[in-house]
């Protein structure tokens, strides 16, 4: 039986992962948030010391499994669960860098495109609607200012040890947009067929009734 599949795609910090999570938990769909695949290997990548070490060993020794506890996703590299470890902004910066390798993107496409002939999906990344999922049923392009996108993260961390400040995460936001939307195979952008959501001035809810919304009108889930 054919899937259903919803691509997300944006810069980092527009709130596609938690938009995505919870419009598939109200859909009963999976989420996959493909970010982490890109952060896993980057962790893995850290363990070697030249590029090309790093990539001979990527398609035999980076083995990364996506497992879903109470519909939340985890991360398990080589089989450790390194979900909280790949969250800090060295990694961001890391899985940035690594993703514009071409043997990376070849690498993490069958692991996407087999889970979303699997299940139905909510997918979010960077070039889902325009490289992994094409077909999918429904693309979103969701976007915010650099700026909100930036004061968002602050408000999210401001309470951590060594929390980054404002600036901080503004300079890490506008160099992975460089990075994203300049590199050569599979940028950021827009899918032409894509619905663009520019959550600059509104909140969760607003956001998440509005793929609803779009759900309703373009999918039929009877
Ligand atoms: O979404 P998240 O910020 O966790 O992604 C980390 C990095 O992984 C991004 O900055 C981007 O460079 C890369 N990425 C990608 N394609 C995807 C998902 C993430 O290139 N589909």
């Amino acid at each position: 039986m054919k899937t259903i599949n919803i691509a997300i795609d944006g810069p980092a910090g527009a709130g596609k992962s938690s938009i995505a999570r919870e419009v598939a938990s109200q859909l009963g769909f999976v989420y996959v948030d493909t970010g982490a695949l890109y952060r896993a290997t980057a962790l893995f990548s850290l363990e070697y010391s030249t590029q090309e070490e790093f990539l001979r060993a990527l398609e035999d020794d980076c083995h990364l499994e996506l497992k879903y506890f109470g519909g939340t996703q985890c991360i398990f590299l080589n089989g450790d669960n390194v979900t909280e470890k790949i969250r800090t902004p060295e990694i961001s910066m890391k899985a940035s860098e690594i993703s514009a390798l071409p043997e990376v993107r070849a690498f993490l496409l069958e692991t996407q495109k087999d889970i979303a002939r699997e299940f139905n999906v909510i997918m979010d990344g960077r070039d889902i609607g325009t490289v992994v999922l094409p077909d999918a049923d429904l693309k979103i392009f969701l976007t915010a200012s650099a700026e909100e996108r930036a004061s968002r993260r602050y408000l999210e961390l401001e309470d951590k040890p060594d929390a980054p400040t404002y600036e901080q995460l503004l300079e890490e936001i506008k160099q992975r947009d460089y990075n994203d939307t300049h590199r050569k195979i599979a940028p950021l952008k827009c899918a032409k067929d894509a619905v663009r959501i520019d959550s600059t001035t509104m909140g969760f809810h607003e956001v998440c009734e509005e793929i609803m919304d779009l759900v309703e009108d373009r999918l039929d889930l009877e």
